[in-house]
């Protein structure tokens, strides 16, 4: 291993995710530059190092990477083929681009479930609407199911749910997987990491509590009320799924549980994840910290919860577009355990991701009252 303050290290994406990474990596005084095309981004507001350009232009990820010991990312859609030209001029690059080829295209990610016996919903890929038109004609195709586009959809965009006939005019075109529809019990994520020694760590299940409309996590906290049996099912998966895959850095696994009781994986991420922004104040090793230590061949750290938490994210008020405000900080900053966290994005819109409170406190009942508590009172608006 090299020293780590010289080794280079080089984010893809200067996003909340990048901003909470550089961080983390701050206090170890690593050194992490980030390549982003605005200079407007979360990231900027910390790293001094900010590189401009496009994340999924070859070229710009080819001169960004050239120089760097190691590149990881902190959002998906980066150019692909330049991070293999990258590897394969010696650069480490985290997670591995064979992986994170499979993971960006959801039905690429669902064959490997199938190919290597992780459990999954069913499901079928079509090429455009017509051809998921055409299967349901035939009866090859039966409602209720789950459209999701294989190719950038996030935050619930590209995801349709179609329940009969007066659905169909919701219908993406474009290449897609389409899931039978699960009846979900709770939705969870457990984030796995796996160093470059092969090292493998898993931190505890979170519940997730998504927004009804906006198809986002509005909610999540641990420990989980599960029962022992599904919560050790649930990490066994996330861990083997890592290990399986060889990745080095972190896997976020979102999983459901059915009414039945079966633990299904949904998607995953190779990257911080939303679902462990509360590991920042809540466990002993934060997952930042965690990917950091990772990707340099640090020891991972540990992943034992310090006390329960929620996580609140914050998203901009429906109606408001603009410079943002934040209505009621003053408030939910008398109260004990809230971390608010801005992301420093100037325009609010509506549902946009602009920033999250976590809330500890002695008991999971005392946490559930305190984020009721920030959810109604911390607004963004315009
Ligand atoms: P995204 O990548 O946009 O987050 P997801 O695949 O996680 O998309 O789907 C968004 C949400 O849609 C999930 O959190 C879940 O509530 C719902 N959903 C997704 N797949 C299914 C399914 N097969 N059955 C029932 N609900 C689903």
């Amino acid at each position: 291993m090299s020293d780590i303050n010289t080794l280079k290290i080089g984010v893809l994406g200067g996003g909340q995710l990048g901003k909470m990474l550089y961080q983390a990596g701050s206090r170890l005084s690593m050194n992490i530059s980030c390549l982003e095309s605005s200079a407007d981004v979360p990231a900027a507001v910390v790293c001094p190092k900010m590189v401009n350009g496009s994340i999924t232009e070859y070229e710009d990820v080819i001169s960004f990477g050239a120089d760097k010991d190691i590149v990881t990312i902190e959002i998906e859609n980066v150019n692909i083929d330049a991070l293999y030209y990258l590897e394969e001029k010696g650069v480490q690059v985290y997670p591995q681009p064979s992986i994170l080829e499979i993971i960006k295209d959801k039905g690429r990610q669902k064959e490997y479930y199938l190919k290597h016996g992780f459990p999954t919903s069913p499901f079928g890929l079509y090429r455009d609407a017509d051809d998921i038109e055409r299967a349901i004609v035939d009866g090859n195709l039966r409602y209720p199911f789950v459209q999701k586009a294989r190719i950038e959809g996030y935050d619930g965009r590209g995801v349709v749910i179609v329940r009969s006939e007066s659905d169909l005019d919701l219908l993406l075109d474009t290449a897609s997987v389409v899931e039978s529809m699960v009846q979900i019990d709770r939705e969870i994520s457990v984030i796995a990491a796996r160093n470059t020694q092969g090292e493998l760590k898993t931190y505890p299940v979170v519940e997730m509590e998504f927004h009804p409309t906006a198809n986002l996590v509005e909610n999540l906290f641990w420990p989980s009320a599960l029962d022992n049996e599904t919560q050790d099912i649930a990490v066994n998966i996330a861990g083997a799924l890592a290990e399986k895959m060889g990745i080095v850095g972190l896997l976020a696994v979102e999983m459901f549980v059915d009414t039945q009781g079966n633990v299904l994986i949904n998607e995953v991420a190779p990257r911080p994840h939303n679902s462990g922004h509360h590991t920042i104040e809540s466990c002993v090793t934060s997952q930042y910290e965690q990917h950091l230590r990772a990707i340099t061949g640090l020891p991972l750290g540990d992943t034992s919860i310090l006390m329960p938490a929620a996580m609140v994210n914050l998203l901009g008020e429906p109606h408001h577009s603009g410079p943002a405000r934040y209505h009621g900080l003053a408030e939910v900053m008398k109260l004990a355990g809230v971390y608010p966290h801005f992301y420093g994005k100037k325009e609010t819109r509506p549902f946009r991701k602009m920033g999250h409170v976590t809330i500890t406190g002695s008991t999971l009942s005392e946490v559930r009252d305190k984020s009721k508590m920030v959810r109604n009172t911390l607004k963004v608006i315009s």
